[in-house]
């Protein structure tokens, strides 16, 4: 028999059932003739009362080897509980300790600790409430996500890892190679030989998985990819990690409106699913870390996201008295601060901005007929910026051609890329969702590094 966990015992144990608990203490208290211990195993956040009566063998002996941080496992009777707090609780028969953890050394004694310091123990963080909750809401995003693409009939593709293509021009790339560093085979010219190396080319840990997306999609109309992707972009952001995990969808037979139609029935989807999974985690959010998350929520889920171009995007930018750090004029990118000034304050609710100026987006974004701006969207939202960047792919392959070349990319390297649209081409369309900004989003959790459970970052990579 699976022994039921703590968050189902809570939901549905009856006073006289019988059972087995394991899990860690959190707190201990001591009373006279007896204890209450709380005891936590990960499956929600609340713990689970234990009550252990001083007529325990050893009861002494027991006690002072259970502290904060100790694994047991407890075998006992639940009963109502006299106490406010919970509706029932576990009354130990006996009392197994599994390992303790010395008072004096265990970092996380019942008191609140920073985000900075538990960043410090990143291998003990994830046993605190928050990051308990975090990884939770985490877990349910994931899952709304397949939910949410399985049930449309898109078919999940694993697109690789390691990559050749260093042309999406996503950010900086991290290289992989089996080249010994201390002796790096030279050509001629003093290049390195990449001819010797495991691939005989360069490589790199790729930024997007989007291009072989769009290679499935032309056989499976629609895909998408929830895998890892690595940028080692040195930026110290609290929105920026060197390893993240990517959304990317991508649909045949799809143009901007039916791109911007998913990723906002998307969005809703998750935000509706993760409150019904865990109504008490987002609770929990909403009164600990930010206010508004519940309310946020609510927002997405209830209203329709605001869709404006980008010109007149940089219309309003222009018009409004809030000073801004960087510059505001057409053909210039938009900035974070730019970006949640729209989101935040101008509109209060998520943002769709559409037709970027071609030259600051990628080459595969489709050109529009004014030949200056692309089909692309960014989807902004308040606090975060942006959360989804997105577009109709360009299948036309005289303008892709002038467009690879006039990003200064060769043809001949993106030749399968280009056999797409050679072969059977159709209107596609698909975006990439940042796995984290959208646990972010939806936690209120200001920093990115505490919403995945390993964060790489410059210079860190300790845990
Ligand atoms: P930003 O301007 O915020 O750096 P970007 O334009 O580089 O974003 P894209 O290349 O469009 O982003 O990537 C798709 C999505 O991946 C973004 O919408 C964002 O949610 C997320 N993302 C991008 N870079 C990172 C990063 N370094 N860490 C975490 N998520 C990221
Ligand atoms: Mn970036």
């Amino acid at each position: 028999m699976v022994n039921p966990r703590i968050a189902e015992i809570l939901r549905s144990g009856q006073p006289d059932e019988s059972l087995v608990v394991q899990g860690w203490v959190r707190t201990k208290r001591e009373l006279k003739g007896f204890a209450f211990l709380e005891v936590n195993d990960g499956s929600s956040l609340a713990n689970l009362q234990v009550v252990i009566n001083e007529d325990l063998p050893d009861y002494a002996g027991l006690l002072k080897q259970i502290n904060t941080g100790a694994s047991v496992e407890v075998v006992g009777v639940l009963v109502a509980s006299q106490g406010k707090g919970q509706r029932i609780e576990l009354k130990a028969t006996t009392v197994k300790v599994y390992g303790d953890a010395d008072p004096d050394t265990y970092p996380l004694q019942k008191k609140r600790h920073s985000f900075e310091f538990l960043r410090t123990i990143g291998h003990l963080r994830s046993r605190t409430n928050s990051f308990g909750a975090v990884f939770r809401v985490r877990n349910a995003c994931a899952t709304a996500i397949h939910q949410f693409f399985q049930e449309r009939g898109f078919l999940w593709v694993h697109t690789p890892i390691i990559t050749a293509s260093d042309c999406e021009g996503a950010g900086e790339l991290f290289s992989v190679t089996s080249l010994n560093l201390k002796d790096i085979p030279k050509t001629e010219n003093q290049a390195v030989d990449y001819s010797q190396d495991f691939f005989g080319k360069p490589t790199y840990l790729t930024v997007s998985g989007q291009l072989e997306a769009e290679v499935m999609a032309m056989a499976f109309s629609n895909v998408y990819t929830f895998g890892p992707t690595f940028r080692a972009e040195n930026s110290n952001t609290s929105r920026h990690l060197a390893e993240f995990w990517m959304v990317e969808p991508e649909m045949a037979f799809c143009d901007l409106e039916g791109d911007m139609d998913l990723a906002e029935a998307f969005l809703k989807h998750i935000f509706k699913y993760v409150l019904e999974k865990c109504p008490e985690d987002m609770e929990f959010f909403n009164q600990r870390i930010d206010d508004s998350v519940l309310a946020t929520a609510d927002n997405i889920i209830n209203n329709e996201f605001e869709r404006l171009t980008y010109s007149d995007a940089i219309k309003l930018l222009e018009k409004t008295d809030v000073k801004f750090e960087y510059p505001v004029s057409w053909g210039l990118d938009l900035q974070s601060e730019h970006e949640r000034y729209l989101a935040e304050q101008l509109f209060k609710k998520p943002v769709i901005v559409t037709d970027y100026p071609a030259q600051i987006k990628a080459f595969y974004m489709r050109l529009n007929e004014d030949e200056k701006t692309v089909r692309a969207m960014d989807i902004l939202a308040p606090k975060i910026g942006e959360i989804i960047g997105g577009s109709q792919r360009e299948e036309r392959l005289d303008v892709l051609e002038k467009r690879v070349i006039a990003q200064g990319m060769k043809p001949e390297d993106l030749w399968w890329y280009l056999d797409l649209r050679r072969y059977g081409t159709v209107p596609h369309a698909g975006f990439g969702l940042g796995f984290e900004r959208l646990v972010q989003f939806m936690t209120g959790m200001g920093n990115i590094r505490d919403v995945i459970p390993f964060p790489r970052t410059p210079q860190s990579a300790e845990f």
